[in-house]
């Protein structure tokens, strides 16, 4: 038997199993990023405008030219980037392999849903922030527009199960938080962990679970 035939009864089979959706989900895979405050952005950088690097699938969303060390105090990540545009709100989001190497305990959460977790040190070339709070490990979710929600039957801060990862390295990844917007574009963002756990690569799609 070819291998790719292989391939493809393996797939079907647990699919099948599954009961998985029919329609597959683009997967994002989130490096370590920092989303920052207008305020935050000019104390480290007071005279460089931030600059697109390259565009994000979302509509709007880019990561810049501009990066940062993070700073603990047991470790430093180097070249962290800044994802903009810049928001009400500044949050660093990593991995729970970043949070290891930085010896920090950091909670998941949902992006945004910063009350309660630790601060963190940033530094540029030109200065530093210390911000009181912020540093999460994001929770999964997909972005999905309302009528793809409504195709599938979920609705806004549900959470699903879904199938991820190649044939030889596929993992089930439950709790992943809906959320919808009309600009969104279909997408499942997962951090690096996660991605390297379910063997995700360039071409990886994510199946929902129906329940
Ligand atoms: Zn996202």
């Amino acid at each position: 038997m070819e291998r790719e035939e292989l391939k493809a009864i393996i797939k079907k089979i647990v699919t099948d199993k599954l009961n998985v959706a029919e329609t597959e989900i683009p997967i994002g895979v989130s490096n370590r990023h920092i989303h920052l405050t207008e305020k935050d952005y000019k104390q480290l950088f007071p005279d460089e405008p931030i600059q697109v690097k390259k565009w994000l699938k979302q509509p709007g969303e880019f990561a810049a030219e501009q990066t940062l060390t993070v700073v603990s105090d047991k470790g430093e990540l180097q070249r962290v980037r800044i994802l903009g545009p810049l928001r009400k709100f500044s949050q660093v989001e990593l991995s729970k392999t970043d949070a290891r190497m930085l010896g920090m305990k950091i909670p998941i959460r949902v992006s945004g849903d910063i009350e309660g977790t630790p601060g963190i040190k940033l530094v540029s070339k030109y200065g530093e922030v210390c911000l009181p709070k912020g540093a999460i490990i994001a929770k999964r979710h997909i972005h999905l527009p309302e009528s793809v929600a409504n195709e599938y039957g979920v609705k806004q801060g549900e959470e699903v199960s879904v199938l991820v990862g190649s044939e030889i390295r596929s993992v089930v990844l439950n709790h992943c938080t809906i959320r919808i917007n009309n600009q969104f574009i279909p997408e499942m963002h997962i951090d690096t962990d996660e991605a390297n756990a379910a063997d995700i690569a360039g071409d990886s799609f994510a199946k929902i679970i129906k329940s």
